[in-house]
């Protein structure tokens, strides 16, 4: 194992002050570049002070703290501040009104100024910030304000009082004299930051050198075996795209006990949580959000929606591209785990299969059309947004358009073409040339120019509308069809729902079920499932149960209070589908397939 030289650097404790850089604005107007300061000097109490030094320039300024970052959700970060102050740069207190929840107005700062506040981080994962007696790990927009007038600027950060030990990882570039710098808030607030006592290692493969960072208990992982399946991942993606737009990049882990989870794409790197347990049991679990995380380097960091530039941070930025932008991530991760050797064509049918039923037993698959679920993606923290019969998953019939993209594509070219025709069209004419795509309208251009042929019909009915997905007719081609069953399944007697960063929590109870006679209510929160912390894997637990099996749940009510439930899972009947081979497959059809669970053209194109 490698440890990186900037990782060990010792971060002084010293004042910022403005630097002189400057770079130019889009306006064309040079902006002098902005410096801050955030202070860990008190991780017990999860308080960052942070001092923003400005420029010189104009006497009002406003500074503005993002509302949403991470997260397609409103989360308010201004709710954290505990006060805010400012001074001249000679010392003297300027006046500080504030403008709204998240705005602050500065008088008086022509000469420069700086300006400080004080801020609770204790947001854990991979979406929040968190300061913490064992760590920190910041998603910087969640605690640093920009000034309004100055987003184009270059920003220095410098972190002080940094305990005794900690080092310091970020994909940021070090700054002379310490600290790290960035072209403009944006891209700073696109670097996640991990401060603490991490193990790291570090490979070059396909011509990049990569980082990893592991934040957790060593004895809960193997850092060799990670490092092997990444360069699978980093080797299967960058011959996929045939595309490699970074000399470095970051994977940073954080393996906790507890519950939770998730991953977090960045343009230089990614922040993913497992469950230390799912982990040790599981390593699709890493690969899968892994090879996700990774593509998203491409699909929405660099071929991205024209929705959601420039950012609004101030309110909600509505975009009808989700189900491309995750969905679409989705498609591409289980064809780079195909590519890599980590998945084969028997769980990946499999895995189909579990999709396509996830979607069709939802009943809101007739009434919310998959733009639609990307524009409410702002609803997703309210539970009962995601109760099935209000709104379909963007990630489950983005993945699903995804695939039956794919197959119409290779269809209408006559497997000249595919989904990866697609997204190198996209990443050449739209990335590569600093053009951001028109959404669903830009996508259909895409898979119109490498398949010669007009695919609006694909469009009108399943991206814009909620038209039955025909299955078999996309199926067809590869020698698959799709089975229908009625099947006896173990009943839990509830469902259950998880927003991103937060716990999972009982969505519905089925009256008259055990569940109910147990003492189970709506709005509980689960804490444990089987005697394993709820998370991402806790619908498969659900889903391995059989019909008199011993469900054990630790909940907490709404009003607090922690329960143990117990009760016999009862069974009921339900439609699910299983994706299969045709009666008779064909020559032809067997091809088609090889090609498509390569993710290839039949006569490939490079
Ligand atoms: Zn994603």
């Amino acid at each position: 194992m490698n440890l990186d030289g900037l990782a060990h650097r010792i971060v002084r404790a010293a004042l910022c002050t403005a630097l002189l850089a400057a770079s130019f604005s889009a306006t064309g107007q040079s902006l002098a570049a902005l410096s801050c300061e955030l202070s860990l000097a008190s991780p017990e109490q999860h308080l960052v002070e942070v001092k923003i030094t400005l420029p010189a320039g104009a006497a009002q300024r406003d500074l503005q703290l993002p509302v949403w970052n991470a997260l397609y959700q409103v989360r308010d970060f201004a709710q954290y501040v505990n006060w805010v102050r400012a001074k001249d740069r000679s010392g003297r207190e300027l006046t500080v009104r504030k403008l709204d929840k998240s705005r602050w107005q500065i008088q008086g700062a022509e000469n420069g100024g700086v300006v400080d506040y004080q801020i609770y981080a204790d947001s854990p994962g991979p979406f929040g910030a968190q300061l913490n007696a064992h760590h920190a790990f910041f998603n910087l927009a969640e605690i640093l304000m920009y000034p309004v007038d100055g987003r184009d600027a270059p920003f220095y950060v410098h972190f002080s009082r940094v305990p005794q030990e900690w080092r310091i990882a970020t994909p940021l570039p070090p700054a002379e004299g310490g600290g790290f710098a960035a072209e403009n808030y944006d891209r700073l607030v696109d670097s996640p930051v991990e401060i603490g006592n991490f193990q790291e290692s570090d490979f070059d493969e396909s011509g990049g050198h990569f980082r990893v960072v592991v934040d957790a208990d060593t004895a809960d992982y193997d850092i060799e075996k990670i490092v092997g399946n990444l360069r699978k991942i980093v080797a299967a993606a960058t011959s996929w795209m045939n595309d490699r737009p970074f000399d470095t990049y970051m994977f940073l882990y954080h393996f906790p006990r507890g519950p939770g989870g998730g991953g977090m794409e960045h343009a230089f790197s990614t922040a993913i949580d497992i469950n230390a347990e799912v982990l040790k049991q599981d390593s699709d679990s890493l690969t899968a959000v892994t090879a996700h995380e990774f593509f998203h380097l491409w699909n929405v960091k660099r071929i991205r929606p024209q929705t959601l530039e420039p950012i609004d941070y101030s309110k909600e930025n509505y975009t009808r591209a989700l189900w491309f932008a995750e969905g679409v991530t989705s498609t591409a991760e289980e064809l780079i785990r195909l590519r890599a050797g980590l998945l084969d064509e028997k769980r990946y049918l499999h895995h189909l299969s579990d999709e396509i039923t996830e979607f069709e037993q939802r009943p809101a698959h007739l009434t919310q059309s998959a733009e639609e679920s990307s524009l409410d993606a702002w609803l997703e923290g309210d539970a009962y947004y995601r109760r099935p019969e209000r709104s379909i998953s963007y990630y489950n019939k983005g993945e699903l358009l995804g695939v039956t993209l794919d197959l119409a594509v290779r269809e209408a070219s006559h497997g000249r073409a595919s989904l990866r025709e697609v997204l190198q069209w996209m990443n050449a004419n739209y990335a590569k040339k600093g053009r951001f795509f028109p959404d669903s309208e830009g996508v259909r251009a895409a898979a119109e120019a490498v398949s010669h042929a007009d695919l609006g019909w694909f469009f009108t009915k399943y991206v814009a509308g909620t038209d039955e997905l025909p299955w078999n007719d996309f199926l067809r081609n590869v020698g698959l069809r799709l089975e229908q069953a009625t099947t006896t399944v173990a009943d839990a007697g509830f469902t259950a729902s998880r927003n991103f960063d937060g716990p999972m929590s009982v969505a519905a109870v089925t009256p008259g079920g055990e569940a109910e006679r147990a003492g189970l209510q709506v709005g509980d929160t689960i804490l444990e499932l089987q005697g394993k912390p709820a998370g991402l894997e806790s619908r498969e637990t659900l889903q391995r149960l059989n019909p008199g099996d011993t469900l054990t749940l630790k909940t907490r009510g709404r009003r607090g209070g922690e329960r143990e439930l117990k009760w016999k899972v009862g069974d009921r009947q339900e439609i699910s589908y299983e994706v299969k081979d045709l009666e008779q497959v064909t020559a032809e059809q067997r091809a088609r397939r090889a090609a498509w669970l390569k993710g290839e053209a039949q006569e490939a194109t490079n």
